[in-house]
C-alpha cells in the first residue's frame, strides 16, 4: 500500500476517535515523531536503504583531450581499455577480462576526469560513488549498496542501450582498506568482500561489461586482495603534472578566457611547480574573477599572479599589522629573498608583506626546473633560505621573533632528512639504533653550519636589505626583477667602492657582488 494511503487512513481514524471523545493527543505526538524520523532519514522507502553512487550521465562529455599532461597515465589507460573497444578480438585471443583499474596519485590530479574520459572512450555508461558512501554502522548495509551499485550499472546500460558500464569509486581505500584494520571491522570487511564477489563474477560474456575504476591517494592502505590478478590488476599512477603538463592544463582552462598579450604562460607554468590540475583550474578561475572585479576586458599577468598567491597562500586578509610589526615582517622577508637570490640566482618571483592565509608575508620562488631528487647542497641551500628571515631580524632589529617558528620547524625537518638519508658526516645511520643524542648532535651541526654560512651574507647585504624592507613597507610587493635590480645596483656600488684608490686593500667590501 502506498505511504500516502497509510497516512490518510491514520489521520482519518484519529479525527473519528477525537469526535467520539477519545484523547488522541499521545497518538498524534507519536505520529509527528515518526514523521520527523522518516524525513530525517530520507523517507520511509529509503529508510536504512540509501543508495550509494550517483549516475553522472549515460556517456560523459569528457574526453582524453580534456585531460592535460598525464601522457603516461592516459597511454596506460587507453591500452588497458582496448579490450573493451575490441571485444571480439579479445575473445578470440582468449583474453581474461580486465575488471578493475586503480588510479593512484595526489588529490586533484585528474583521476575522476580520466575515469570519465575512459567511459567516453569505450562508449560506456558512467556511475560514480565514493568509498565513504558504503560505510554504515549497520552490518550488511554497505555490502547491499555494493550489490545495488552493480545492479544499477547493468540496468542503466541496458536502458541506454550500451554494452559497457564504468563504475568509478573514489577514495576506494575507505571501502577497500586492509581487512581487520578498521574499528568496526566486520561491516567494512563484509563490504569489501561483496565488492570482490561482484568483481569475480564479471565475465566477457555478460551482456553489460562492467569495468570498475578505483581512485586513491593512499595505495598503501589498500587490502592486498583487491590487487590480486583478475581484480584491480592495473595500477595507473596519476602524478602531479610536470612543467609541460602544467602549461597544457593552464592553456586548457584559459581557452575560454580572453588573455592579455602581457601574459607569459611559460613563465607561469614554471612558477607553479607542485600545483595539481585542480589548483591550476582554480588559479585560472580566480584570475578571471579578479579581472571581472576590476571591470577589465581581459585577464592579465597581474590577475594571474595574484590568483597564484591566493591559490598557494589563501585569501588576502584585511588584518593590517602595526607599523613596527610590518617593519619586522618586511625585514624578515627581505632576508629570505636576498639569501634565496644569492644561493639560487634568478629564483625569486615575488616578495610581499601583504597578509594571506596564515602568513604575514612571504617570498614566492620560481624554480629553474622541476626537481624530483634533492642533493645535499640543495637541501642546505633550502635551510640557508629558511634561516635567513630570523637572521635578518637579528642583524637589523637586534632580536628574533615568533614569526620564524615555522621556518625553524621546516629547517629542522630538512636537517633531519639530511641525517636520515645518510648525507651527514655520520654516513648511513639506522635511526632506531644510532641513539637520539648522536642524531640530535648531527642535526644541530647542520643547522649551526647553515647559520654560520648565512649570517655573513646577511651582514654583507645589510644596507640593501634595509632598502628592500623600506620598499616593501611602501609598495607591499616587489617583483623578482625589482629585487634583482636592487641587488644588482648594490653590487655595482660595492664594485665602485672597492675600485676607489682610498679603499683598496680595505675589508673586502660591505656590499659585495
Ligand atoms: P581527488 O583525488 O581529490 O578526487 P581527482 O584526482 O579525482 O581528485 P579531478 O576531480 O579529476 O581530480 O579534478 C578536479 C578538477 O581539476 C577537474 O574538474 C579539472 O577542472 C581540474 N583538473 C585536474 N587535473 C586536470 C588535468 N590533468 N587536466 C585538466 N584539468 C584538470
Amino acid at each position: 500500500m502506498k505511504l500516502e494511503y497509510i497516512v490518510g487512513f491514520a489521520v482519518g481514524s484519529l479525527v473519528f476517535l477525537f469526535i467520539r471523545g477519545v484523547n488522541t493527543l499521545p497518538a498524534l505526538l507519536m505520529g509527528a515523531l515518526l514523521y520527523l524520523l522518516m524525513t530525517q532519514s530520507g523517507g520511509l522507502r529509503d529508510f536504512g536503504r540509501r543508495k550509494a553512487g550517483a549516475v553522472v550521465g549515460d556517456r560523459p562529455d569528457v574526453t582524453f583531450h580534456d585531460v592535460g599532461g598525464q601522457a603516461v597515465a592516459k597511454r596506460e589507460l587507453v591500452e588497458a581499455l582496448e579490450f573493451l573497444k575490441d571485444l571480439e578480438h579479445a575473445k578470440a585471443l582468449g583474453i581474461r577480462p580486465l575488471k578493475g583499474i586503480l588510479l593512484s596519485g595526489p588529490p586533484g590530479t585528474g583521476k575522476t576526469l580520466l575515469a570519465k574520459a575512459a567511459a567516453n572512450y569505450t562508449d560506456s555508461v558512467f556511475l560514480s560513488a565514493s568509498g565513504s558512501e558504503f560505510i554504515e554502522v549497520y552490518a550488511g548495509l554497505g555490502a547491499q549498496r555494493v550489490r545495488e551499485l552493480f545492479q544499477r550499472a547493468r540496468k542503466l546500460a541496458r536502458e541506454k542501450k550500451k554494452s559497457g558500464a564504468i563504475i568509478f569509486i573514489d577514495e576506494i581505500e575507505v571501502l577497500a582498506g586492509k581487512r581487520g584494520s578498521q574499528v568496526g571491522h566486520l561491516e567494512y570487511d563484509q563490504t569489501l568482500n561483496q565488492l570482490l564477489v561482484e568483481m569475480d563474477g564479471l565475465s566477457l560474456d555478460d551482456d553489460v561489461r562492467i569495468l570498475v575504476i578505483g581512485a586513491t591517494n593512499r595505495p598503501d592502505l589498500l587490502d592486498p586482495a583487491i590487487q590480486r590478478p583478475g581484480r584491480f590488476d592495473r595500477m595507473v599512477r596519476v602524478d602531479l603534472p610536470d612543467k609541460e603538463g602544467r602549461l597544457e592544463i593552464l592553456k586548457m582552462h584559459l581557452r575560454n578566457k580572453p588573455l592579455d598579450k602581457s601574459v607569459d604562460l611559460e613563465a607561469l607554468a614554471k612558477e607553479t611547480f607542485g600545483l595539481s590540475g585542480a589548483h591550476l583550474e582554480s588559479l585560472c578561475n580566480e584570475a578571471a574573477i579578479l579581472a571581472l572585479r576590476k571591470r577589465a576586458k581581459k585577464v592579465g599577468d597581474e590577475e594571474l599572479r595574484e590568483a597564484l598567491d591566493k591559490v598557494i597562500m589563501g585569501e588576502k586578509l584585511d588584518r593590517r599589522p602595526s607599523e613596527t610589526e610590518l617593519r619586522r615582517v618586511a625585514v624578515h622577508e627581505a632576508g629570505h629573498a636576498i639569501v634565496a637570490e644569492k644561493v639560487r640566482p634568478g629564483s625569486v618571483a615575488q616578495v610581499t608583506v601583504s597578509p594571506r592565509g596564515n602568513a604575514l608575508g612571504y617570498v614566492r620562488h620560481s624554480p629553474q626546473d622541476d626537481r624530483y631528487i634533492y642533493p645535499r647542497e640543495t637541501l642546505e641551500e633550502e635551510i640557508d633560505i629558511l634561516l635567513a628571515g630570523a637572521l635578518a631580524e637579528d642583524v637589523v632589529l637586534g632580536s628574533r621573533s615568533t614569526g620564524a617558528s615555522n621556518d625553524f620547524q621546516r629547517a629542522l625537518d630538512m636537517a633531519k632528512r639530511i641525517v636520515s638519508y645518510g648525507m651527514s658526516p655520520l654516513g648511513v645511520v639506522d635511526r632506531d639504533t644510532a641513539g637520539p643524542d648522536l642524531l640530535a648532535k648531527a642535526t644541530r651541526e647542520i643547522l649551526k653550519a647553515a647559520e654560520e654560512r648565512t649570517l655573513p651574507l646577511i651582514r654583507r647585504y645589510e644596507n640593501v636589505l634595509r632598502r628592500i624592507a623600506d620598499d616593501l613597507m611602501v609598495k607591499e610587493t616587489i617583483s623578482g626583477d625589482q629585487l634583482r635590480e636592487l641587488l644588482g645596483s648594490a653590487s655595482k656600488v660595492a664594485w665602485r667602492w672597492r675600485k676607489l684608490p682610498s679603499n683598496r686593500g680595505k675589508v673586502r667590501s660591505r656590499v659585495e657582488a
